[in-house]
């Protein structure tokens, strides 16, 4: 059982990355992993646009999403939400027990800058949350516009989730002034699921010093120790971590520029391929992503027929709707590590399939 993934997430890992994932394991406090943990710094600084560090998680993206709230929340964080995983970090603030409020807007649309502005001018709010690009929906937030209101609030403490974004466009955590930006292995890296990657503010780390009960396993203070040290508070997912190193040698042999426009282009193709079956995307189009498209199922296509059809004869499946969006809207990524060619070979089995299986 083996076929080519077009979801959002997780995404089709290569050959290359799955073989360094098979190189033998070394204790996670000998020399060996310091080697290998600060080999590996300089490209994921550049990758965050940041001086500070670059914090291993092994945990899935949520882990170090509830890690951040429990790090830096100790009046009330203000919540944005856009979409299935902003929703969800509502509710992970309240399963906490931190005070907070969603700031709430229709699947698709995106956060409005200046509603961020009035909440946080009561002056109630020490955190914010934001996800750049909601996988959900397909949906990128205007982060420029976003980071230049916060730079108006020196002490809310912004949580950034760049999980369906990193290393595919350029997110200059430094520039924007981002204090938590974080992000996870399967989606725009193209790793297998199980690691995390944060970097956090001078600042983050002064509100974490001050906060009690952060806990261990996502303790920004003992992520830092160990850092100083090239190592992380527990084992890590070693395996991950050579993987990661052999995404790093891609990243930049192909070049930042080269990558970013890679994936413009194959996202431009997709969008293409919409508008000439009759479709639309989901948000407004300024507002679509770069790694995916979200589109509305206007030709009220039978999307778990099509995926089986997409399975069994092209050995391939794209994604049939996330959550209340499920056979309403359909989504595919072209995240990670796709060409011209792979997202070809998608659009011309969709040629295929889509009349068999649209009703208009
Ligand atoms: C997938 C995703 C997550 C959750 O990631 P997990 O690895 O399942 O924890 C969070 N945020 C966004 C934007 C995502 O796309």
């Amino acid at each position: 059982m083996s076929y080519k993934l077009y979801i959002p997430g997780p995404v089709q890992v290569s050959e290359k990355t799955y073989r360094a994932m098979a190189t033998p394991v070394v204790g996670h406090r000998s020399k060996d992993f310091v080697a290998l943990f600060q080999s590996i710094q300089p490209g994921l600084q550049q990758l965050f646009y940041t001086q500070d560090p670059v914090y291993i998680s092994t945990s899935s993206a949520w882990g170090v999403m509830e890690g951040s709230l429990r790090n830096v929340v100790k009046k009330k964080v203000l919540n944005c939400c856009t979409g299935a995983f902003s929703d969800k970090w509502y509710d992970v603030s309240c399963r906490c027990g931190i005070p907070a409020k969603e700031l709430k807007y229709e699947w698709g649309t995106p956060i409005n800058p200046e509603d961020v502005r009035k909440e946080l001018a009561t002056g109630e709010y020490d955190a914010i949350t934001i996800i750049h690009n909601e996988t959900s929906t397909g949906t990128m937030n205007p982060i420029e516009a976003l980071a230049e209101v916060l730079k108006d609030f020196p002490d809310v403490v912004s949580i950034v989730d760049t999980v369906s974004s990193f290393s595919a466009m350029k997110i200059d955590k430094d520039a924007l002034g981002l204090d938590v930006m974080l992000t996870g292995t399967q989606k725009a890296l193209a790793i297998p699921p199980g690691m995390a990657l944060l970097s956090v503010s001078q600042k983050t780390l002064d509100r974490a010093a001050s906060i009690e009960g952060r806990g261990y396993y996502f303790d920004f203070i003992e992520f830092q120790k160990n850092y100083e040290k090239g190592m992380t508070p527990s084992t890590p997912v070693i395996p991950l971590i050579y993987a990661l190193k052999s995404k790093l040698e891609d990243i930049f042999e192909e070049g930042l520029e080269n990558r970013y426009a890679r994936h413009k282009r194959l996202n431009e193709t997709v969008r293409a391929w919409i508008a000439k079956n009759g479709m639309e995307l989901l948000p407004a189009p300024e507002f679509g992503s770069v790694t995916l498209n979200c589109i509305k199922n206007l030709r009220e296509i039978d999307l778990p027929k099509l995926n089986d059809a997409l399975k069994t004869k092209y050995n391939c499946v794209i994604d049939g709707g996330y959550g209340k969006l499920k056979g309403k809207a359909f989504r595919i990524s072209n995240m990670g590590d796709e060409t011209d060619e792979t997202m070809a070979e998608l659009l011309a089995a969709l040629d295929d399939l889509v009349p068999q299986f649209a009703a208009k």
